[in-house]
């Protein structure tokens, strides 16, 4: 939802919100209002009924006085009932007649005088309620209204009827007879009825209504007021007038919906503001938060690989302690092995001698393997086809690949440029990956292809070893790399072979990867520069075989007593005369005081190095200085690799096979 909809949506939403809390609250307003005019309706009903109740009253006291008059008077005659009756009538303007009736129900007097006395107040035949009343009230001797009735000449009334009782006799009966609207319309106050309908009901049948009509949705009901008034029950209802509703209920009422709607449009509009500000801020926060995130990832990263750097420096300082303290003892074993192997012995003897030169040798390997581990050597890099690495490499492994059924597709990329390689690192390195992806899918009977691929990727040059077979796990992907780190079961892989090539690889400058996608094998990418700067070449690092040489007088110094009594052997099997020196004094002495025709000394002894003695050489017997042969139980560092290339002089690495010494004594023997 983009943020212009949500901010529309929340503007709308707290706008409806206002609108619908103006509603309620108009509502209870109105509510309060209608019940303010009903309560105002009930006062103005009573009022009514009051004033009704008064004149009603007035008019039965009138009849009632009359009444009194026909008791107190012996007789009473025409003149007198007129005069009396019109002083009456007076009294109560609405009432139209009197008439005096006698116990036998004959009309004998009636005021206006009429020919018809009956038919001035009602015919009891067709008038049946006024009959009625009157025979009631005669029977009780109390005064009585009839319920509204058409009175003679068709208009709506009632009768009033007084009986005249003498004593608890009845002695004739004063029956008045009024016209209902009228008599009403006299009680009413003028002000009552502009504002409020009227109507009045006698016995539940309607005998007044105010003359006014209309109805509107505002109006509130009418409010009744009963009372019971000469045996009838009256009812006034009233109820207020539309123009009163409407003044007292929807005054106002359009500037309060202009206000509410006002407000709701200033709310909404606010709400919709607040929230673009707070969608624009969490956004902000959350760029922000993700650049935090990744910048703690990258520190985390970075500390990873620092630890990780750390944890692999003092290894390879364990390693390479390790490797030369095993290197020493070793190169004894194996020179005294290969020594002893000259002779000849009978063939279990011979044999198991060949048993521990062999062991000798994997150990060597083993511990040349450990110290390429931990980068304590300098590598011999040359200008080198990378392709020639591959190819020459699967020459190595074709039998073998061939024989467990897998196929190898190369693409090698013709043009790739030489870069500086040492060949056979580098072959090491492929080497351990095909052994690897070999082993991988042989063991999980899966697959049968791997594909070598050589290019170049702008200015690198890429190789990819990948294989169909079983590839690699996500969960241990990111570990393959990392020494001893292994899945093989034990005795079968020792964890080191890829941490191996990473070193390798990154001492080319390059970068080891490894991909695998799920069920699509393991590929193993290194990713090299292109580095073409001059290498000197290094003729006298090339071997050559050993040439017979004349017997020589030679001082061999090494602290090591085993690889000094091989070297002893060695040389006195060889027809040369021996001196010997454990350690770097002893050595200056003899030097100075010798006829020695060759040395051979160890670089790393205690009281100084094979540097102090080849200073010593070019002091006391310089011609001396190129006859020196150097050996050592730790692969040449950097360091020791200047200094041998400043001299020109052999290094032989310990163990060193028999052969490999012989030769470089001769060597050394020609300078
Ligand atoms: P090792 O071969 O002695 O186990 P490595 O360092 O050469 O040591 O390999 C480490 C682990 O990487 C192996 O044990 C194996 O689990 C995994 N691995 C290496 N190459 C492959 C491959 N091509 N396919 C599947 N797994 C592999």
């Amino acid at each position: 939802m983009s943020q212009w909809l949500k901010a529309a949506l929340a503007g709308t939403l707290v706008a409806g919100v206002c609108l619908g809390a103006a509603a309620w609250s108009g509502a209870r307003e109105l509510t309060g209002r209608r019940e303010e005019l009903q309560r105002d309706a009930r006062v103005v009903a009573r009022l009514v009924s009051t004033r009704i109740q008064g004149g009603l009253e007035k008019h039965m006291t009138a009849m009632r006085q009359m009444a009194n008059f026909y008791v107190s008077s012996r007789k009473v005659g025409e003149k007198q009932f007129l005069t009396y009756a019109a002083n009456t009538l007076k009294m109560s303007p609405a009432c139209l007649n009197i008439a005096y009736v006698d116990r036998s129900l004959r009309i004998l007097r009636s005021y206006p005088p009429d020919a018809d006395r009956w038919s001035m107040v009602f015919d009891a035949r067709t008038h049946q309620p006024g009959y009625e009343t009157l025979v009631r009230a005669n029977r009780a001797l109390r005064p009585m209204l009839s319920p509204p009735m058409r009175l003679f000449g068709g208009t709506w009334g009632f009768v009033l009827v007084e009986p005249v009782v003498a004593n608890g006799r009845l002695l004739g009966t004063l029956v008045g007879a009024c016209r209902g609207q009228e008599y009403f319309d006299s009680m009413v106050l003028p002000e009552v009825t502009e504002r409020y309908e009227q109507v009045l009901l006698d016995s539940g049948t309607g005998i007044f209504a105010s003359d006014v009509g209309g109805s509107s949705d505002l109006s509130v009901p009418a409010v009744s007021e009963s009372f019971d008034f000469g045996g009838a029950d009256w009812e006034v209802r009233i109820k207020p007038q539309d123009h009163v509703v409407h003044a007292r209920l929807a005054a106002g009422r359009t500037l309060f919906w202009a206000m509410a709607c006002l407000f709701s449009l200033a709310f909404g509009a606010l709400a919709s503001a607040a929230t673009l500000w707070a969608i624009g801020m969490s956004a902000r926060l959350q760029s922000q938060g993700a650049a935090l995130v990744e910048v703690r990832t990258r520190l985390d990263g970075a500390k990873e690989q620092l630890l990780h750097a750390e944890r692999m420096s003092a290894l390879g300082e364990l390693v390479a302690g390790v490797a030369h303290e095993i290197n020493n003892p070793l190169a004894g074993i194996v020179g005294y092995t290969q020594l002893l192997m000259k002779r000849r012995f009978s063939a279990p003897v011979q044999k198991k001698l060949e048993t521990i030169a062999a062991e000798g040798g994997r150990m060597a390997k083993i511990v040349r393997n450990l110290l390429t581990f931990a980068r304590k050597h300098a590598s011999e890099k040359s200008l080198t086809d990378l392709n020639s690495v591959v190819r020459s490499t699967l020459e190595i492994k074709a039998y073998h690949l061939r024989a467990n059924q897998i196929k190898v597709v190369e693409e090698l990329d013709p043009g790739l440029p030489a870069t500086l390689l040492d060949f056979h690192q580098m072959q090491q390195v492929l080497l351990n990956l095909l052994n690897n992806a070999e082993q991988a899918m042989l063991e999980a009977r899966h697959g049968h292809t791997i594909r070598l691929t050589t290019r170049i990727v702008g200015d690198r040059i890429q190789m990819r070893v990948a294989d169909d077979g079983p590839g690699i796990p996500p969960e241990i992907r990111e570990r393959v790399l990392e020494p001893f780190f292994t899945t093989k079961k034990e005795g079968h892989g020792t964890g080191l072979g890829l941490s191996l090539c990473n070193g390798i690889v990154q001492e080319h400058g390059g970068r080891l990867s490894v991909e695998s996608p799920p069920g699509e094998g393991a590929t193993f990418i290194i990713d090299l520069p292109i580095r073409q700067e001059a290498v000197e070449a290094d003729e006298a690092a090339k071997p050559f075989p050993a040439p017979a040489i004349d017997p020589l007088k030679v001082l061999v110094i090494d602290d090591e007593t085993s690889m000094q009594d091989f070297l002893v052997d060695l040389l006195e099997l060889g027809g040369h005369a021996v001196d010997t020196a454990s350690d770097v004094p002893e050595a200056v002495a003899k030097i100075a005081a010798g006829d020695h025709d060759l040395i051979i000394t160890d670089l790393k002894m205690p009281g100084g190095t094979g540097r102090d003695v080849y200073a010593a050489v070019l002091e006391s017997r310089p011609h001396l200085a190129r006859r020196i042969v150097f050996t050592t139980g730790q692969i040449a560092g950097d360091e020791m690799v200047d200094f041998l290339k400043m001299t020109g002089n052999e290094l032989v690495l310990k163990p060193c096979n028999i052969d490999e010494m012989e030769s470089a004594i001769a060597r050394a023997a020609r300078n």
